[in-house]
């Protein structure tokens, strides 16, 4: 049902004139032609956004400093292998220094050296396995002449 603008009277839904007075009625919206808006492009502020992102990290307190697990990781793994391990003790280096980085507030450079820690930790920790496996198959080779003449 809809109302008449002139005399009110109520008339059906798709009436085109007014059964009362004869007002024409408006088309209805559907039929009108679609205006489309155009779109209006937002200017872009991402750059500006992924740039405040970072220092805000660095203010936090509480954010956590990458280069800290693989120093530690670098530590352990120079700890068992008593010293020995060459790759182990540059991902210390490394690792100190990334974590230098972070605290300064240069992220860039901490990842890079956090990167390189962490490269540096698993070479050194295929070397240390390596180097186990080699001084238990020697250990093997020494002894198996003794075994096998305990064997006959
Ligand atoms: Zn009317």
């Amino acid at each position: 049902m809809k109302y008449c603008t002139k005399c009110g009277s109520g008339n059906e839904d798709q009436a085109m004139f007014c059964a009362n007075c004869g007002q024409a009625f408006e088309q209805p919206a559907a039929e009108q032609p679609v205006v489309e808006q155009p779109v209006v492009e937002q200017p872009v502020e991402a750059p500006a956004y992924t740039e405040a992102q970072p220092a805000a990290v660095v203010n936090d307190p509480n954010a956590k400093n990458p280069a800290t697990l693989w120093m530690i990781l670098n530590i352990v793994l120079t700890v068992l292998c008593c010293c020995s391990n060459v790759a182990a003790i540059v991902g210390i280096v490394f690792g100190a220094i990334g974590m230098s980085s972070f605290n300064k507030g240069n992220l860039e450079d901490a990842e890079a050296k956090t990167k390189i820690a962490k490269i540096m930790f698993f070479v050194g920790l295929g070397l240390g396995v390596l180097s186990f496996i080699i001084s238990l198959a020697t250990g093997l080779m020494s002894s198996l002449p003794e075994i096998i003449n305990n064997l006959i």
